[in-house]
C-alpha cells in the first residue's frame, strides 16, 4: 500500500542555484544535502509539512541523472510514494504486471531503501518506491 506522497524529485542542471531558488521559494533551508557515489547523483532535501522536495544534480557526466538532463532538460524527475514493507510491494506490484527497474530494493539518499518503477509501467512517470530504514 502506497501511504503518501514521500518525496518529488526534480532534476537539475546546477544543484547549488537550484537549491537556493528552493531555499527563497520555499521560505526554510534543505536540511540535508547527501551524495548517493553509487548513482552519480547529488541530492538536497527540503521539508514540507506532509512531504519532501528532493533536488538532484549529476556528479558524473554518465550518471543517470545526467543522461536525464541531457535528453529531457530540467523538470520533475520522479514522484516518491512511502511504503511500510518494501519488499511486499514489489511482489505486489510484479504480479499485477508492473515492470520495475530492479528487483532489489537499494540505499537511497535520506535513510531509505528505494525502487524504481519502469516509467513505461506508470503512464510516462518514474515512480519510486520508499522504506524508511529503521535502526
Ligand atoms: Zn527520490
Amino acid at each position: 500500500m502506497m501511504r503518501k506522497i514521500e518525496h518529488l524529485g526534480i532534476a537539475v542542471k546546477d544543484l547549488e542555484v537550484a537549491k537556493q531558488t528552493y531555499e527563497t521559494l520555499l521560505g526554510k533551508s534543505a536540511y540535508q544535502s547527501e551524495r548517493v557515489e553509487s548513482e552519480g547523483v547529488e541530492t538536497v532535501f527540503f521539508k514540507t509539512v506532509e512531504s519532501k522536495i528532493e533536488l538532484l544534480g549529476a556528479t558524473q557526466d554518465d550518471s543517470p541523472i545526467a543522461k536525464y538532463l541531457e535528453k529531457r532538460g530540467e523538470g520533475l524527475h520522479h514522484i516518491a510514494f512511502d511504503v511500510a514493507d518494501i519488499e511486499a510491494e514489489i511482489e505486489r506490484l510484479k504480479s499485477e504486471g508492473f515492470q520495475l527497474i530492479s528487483d532489489q530494493p537499494k540505499a537511497g539518499a535520506d535513510n531509505k531503501r528505494i525502487v524504481f518503477l519502469h516509467p513505461k509501467s506508470s503512464h510516462g512517470v518514474l515512480v519510486e518506491l520508499c522504506e524508511e530504514i529503521k535502526d
